[in-house]
């Protein structure tokens, strides 16, 4: 065999190959993914790098949030269009904050099933006893926003909560009509103290963010990248007791 003939062979083994590939890929992609393995393989035939696990949730607070490579993914995700899907993925990995932002967008306006939902619960407002202590949390919150973030974050409101047992803090993303919020754990308060407290708002500052770069909420590299950057450690929030 000549080797122009070898080479014309070779292409023709390679053509062959890719299209099995698109036909393996089509077969498999004929179903909506029915498991949280599912969804990833899809998820990575469609770009997504850096996850392990795919964990499905009915937490309806986050619906895509990254820990450490695992992926917390709503379960209302598994039946939704390709091109929520791959929201989902541009989401996760776009260099690019409008892209990112943009797809968090898909992602907001996908209806998730009533009967997926948990009733939510009334808003808490601050205890009026913790109203003082709200507000100086409030004055920290401007403050570091200059001195540690360049005054790029946006002012939320920030709560002391008398819910809060396990964690010490909370931000919450801006959804169903209520603002953006960081709420700090009053018992969390007591038993630290202050100083320890404003390291928990810093924490927070750095989930506030990461909504607001159009990252995942979690504790995955940006957040640790940023958390440094900041003066803090990036570790995930201890939990009181
Ligand atoms: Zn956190």
């Amino acid at each position: 065999m000549g080797l122009r003939a070898l080479i014309g062979r070779l292409r023709g083994l390679r053509a062959a190959k890719t299209s099995r590939d698109a036909q393996q890929l089509a077969i498999e992609f004929t179903h909506a993914p029915r498991s949280g393995a599912e969804l990833l393989a899809q998820l990575k035939a469609m770009g997504l790098r850096g996850v392990r696990a795919l964990t499905l949730t009915r937490n309806r607070s986050v619906m895509v949030s990254l820990n450490d490579g695992t992926l917390r993914v709503h379960r209302a995700f598994l039946a939704a269009p390709e091109s929520v899907h791959r929201a989902i993925v541009k989401f996760l990995m776009s260099p690019r904050r409008a892209d990112r932002l943009a797809a968090r967008r898909v992602l907001i306006a996908y209806p998730i099933g009533e009967d997926e939902r948990r009733e939510p619960r009334a808003p808490e407002r601050t205890h009026p006893d913790d109203e003082g202590m709200a507000a100086k949390l409030s004055e920290w919150h401007a403050r570091y926003n200059v001195e540690r973030f360049g005054g790029a974050l946006k002012r939320v409101t920030v709560r002391v909560s008398r819910r809060m047992r396990a964690r010490l803090g909370h931000y919450a993303p801006a959804q169903h009509g209520r603002h953006a919020e960081i709420a700090i754990s009053r018992r969390h308060l007591r038993r630290h103290g202050f100083a320890e407290a404003l390291e928990t708002l810093l924490h927070e500052m750095v989930h506030q963010w990461q909504d607001e770069e159009g990252h995942p909420l979690g504790h995955d590299r940006h957040f640790r990248e940023k958390a440094k950057a900041v003066g803090i450690g990036g570790r995930a929030k201890r939990v009181v007791d």
